[in-house]
């Protein structure tokens, strides 16, 4: 498990590995922060510099 923390919010965002980890943070942004108009670049700088393991619980 893959989380990373929305630069913008602060929600943590979850999923399998670094690529779905993109998607889910894409998807983010557009539903909660379209108005920010967040590019594809700087959501895969988010996710490279910013995620981490989650230990299942
Ligand atoms: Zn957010």
């Amino acid at each position: 498990m893959r989380v990373v923390e929305c630069n913008v919010c602060g929600e943590l965002i979850s999923a399998s590995d670094d690529e779905e980890l993109v998607v889910e943070v894409r998807r983010h942004m557009d539903d909660q922060h379209g108005d920010l108009g967040v590019d594809d670049e700087r959501v895969r700088d988010l996710v490279a510099e910013g995620a981490y393991d989650a230990t299942d619980a």
